[in-house]
């Protein structure tokens, strides 16, 4: 049997066995939700809607932009409130988010939708795809009908669908293969119908045995799809370190999956692309996993885009205040610091983790060693002591020259550095400010 992985990598510990084993439950649809305007990669989306405004679930409330953007959606059906400037934590700034007060039970406003989707043309599907405002879901937030739409230049090959979830404690999209394996193969045929590659891949790792026997089931009678067992290693689900693992090629720095003839979707995403074009939904909720050793019912639930955490939270239950080193908007590995609870989700929301003070042991930082380590983990290349050192002198130029900007902020050479240094950290922030240099620019 090959081994599918890429070069680099580490092995945290997993601590996936508080929630894989727990079904998929609704929370209660929360009395008001945050929707942010750059819920997505790109432009903001344009208020349609204003305050005193009734709106329905599933309507349209903010328009995409031209270009890169995407649509959103009211969550709830209810009151217009307030648009309001709020801390979006996947952006790291204060952006506009519409404030919806529910009135009253679900009243749905559906997209244009048929359970034999073959009925829509291909251009149809795309614009159904924007309309329902989908957007990568492993966390990326590109829109998804961009995606899809493939340059006149370059073919896809290979279609890959991403259920990799290396991320340690995340388990939501091992319970969507597991309970929603109907609708994910009909997700992968939607696709599949839209781009025409010469092969589908679905990539799982091998620590998610019953989701690999689900899905292989279900794909026994189509040659064209082979599911790939993966090596389980972090960071397997990232998105170039996949393709290699299953195709052998690389993405070229600054490039994108499809210039080597590639397209990656992760599960929850195909979950959306199905659940707009056959049941006519926009993206209005999704799955997420709430776990770590500060919840008192860790699981897997189906929420509402734009509840506050808190309002996650005091369902599950949290353990008390001062027992808590950090609640993170994700994984302890690439997961966003959250600064308050009363902050919202937004849709790349895959998982909340609430990590005690006696989990998190804190460590005391020592000057680097130059040993090496997270020289051989990188899964980019990179020589992230060099980085660090270049990124602490505000030698943003030479960093840059080192290739920082390839950097996918994964965490593993932090993880694996004898002396403690938090190295991804500084790169989110150096990143952060060559980028805005570049965008100041033009
Ligand atoms: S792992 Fe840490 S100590 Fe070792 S070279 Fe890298 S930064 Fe230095
Ligand atoms: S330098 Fe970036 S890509 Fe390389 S291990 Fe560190 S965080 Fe990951």
């Amino acid at each position: 049997m090959p081994t599918f992985t890429f070069k680099g990598g580490v092995h945290p510990p997993q601590r996936k066995d508080i929630t894989r084993d727990k079904e998929i439950q609704s929370l209660p649809v929360p009395d008001v939700v945050y929707l942010f305007m750059t819920n997505h990669v790109g432009a903001p989306a344009k208020p349609i809607v204003k305050v005193g405004d009734f709106v329905k679930t599933g309507q349209l409330i903010g328009e995409a932009a031209n270009g890169i953007s995407a649509n959103v959606h009211s969550s709830v059906t209810g009151e217009v409130v307030g648009i309001e400037s709020v801390i979006n934590a996947s952006t790291g700034r204060r952006d506009q988010a519409i404030v919806v007060k529910r009135t009253s039970e679900d009243q749905w406003e559906y997209l244009s939708h048929d359970k034999d989707f073959k009925k829509f043309s291909k251009e149809e599907i795309i614009q159904i795809v924007k309309d329902g405002g989908v957007v990568g879901l492993g966390g990326a937030m590109f829109p998804t009908h961009i995606k899809m739409i493939v340059p006149n230049n370059k073919v896809v090959d290979y279609l890959i669908i991403n259920g990799a979830e290396c991320e340690p404690y995340i388990t939501i999209d091992d319970r969507m293969m597991r309970e929603k394996a109907d609708e994910i193969i009909k997700g992968i045929e939607i696709l599949d119908y839209v781009l025409d590659p010469k092969k589908i891949f679905i990539g799982i790792e091998n620590n998610k045995p019953e989701a690999i026997e689900i899905i292989r089931n279900n794909v026994r009678n189509n040659a064209k799809i082979k599911l790939v067992p993966l090596q389980t290693k972090y960071p397997q689900g990232a998105e170039k370190q996949l393709i290699t693992a299953i195709t052998k090629r690389e993405v070229p720095e600054g490039g994108l999956p499809i210039d080597v003839g590639t397209l990656v979707f992760n599960v929850s995403t195909i979950y959306a692309i199905y659940d707009a074009v056959v049941n006519g939904k926009p993206l209005v909720e999704r799955g997420i996993t709430i776990s770590g050793s500060g919840v008192k019912r860790p699981g897997n639930y189906w929420f509402r885009i734009g509840t506050t955490v808190a309002d996650l939270l005091k369902y599950v239950g949290i353990v008390e205040e001062d027992k808590i080193d950090r609640i993170l908007y994700g994984g302890p590995m690439m997961g966003i610091p959250i600064s308050s609870i009363d902050l919202p989700t937004f849709k790349g929301n895959n998982a909340i983790t609430v990590l005690t003070k006696e989990e998190i042991l804190k460590r005391r930082t020592y000057p680097c060693i130059r040993c090496a380590s997270c020289v051989e983990v990188c899964p980019m290349g990179l020589q992230p002591y060099y980085l660090k050192k270049l990124s602490d002198a505000r030698r943003n130029d030479l960093a840059e020259e080192n290739g920082i900007l390839s950097c996918i902020e994964c965490g593993a050479c932090s993880y694996i550095c004898p002396s403690n240094i938090d190295l991804s950290r500084s790169f989110q922030t150096t990143k952060k400010v060559i980028q805005a240099i570049q965008k100041r620019r033009g």
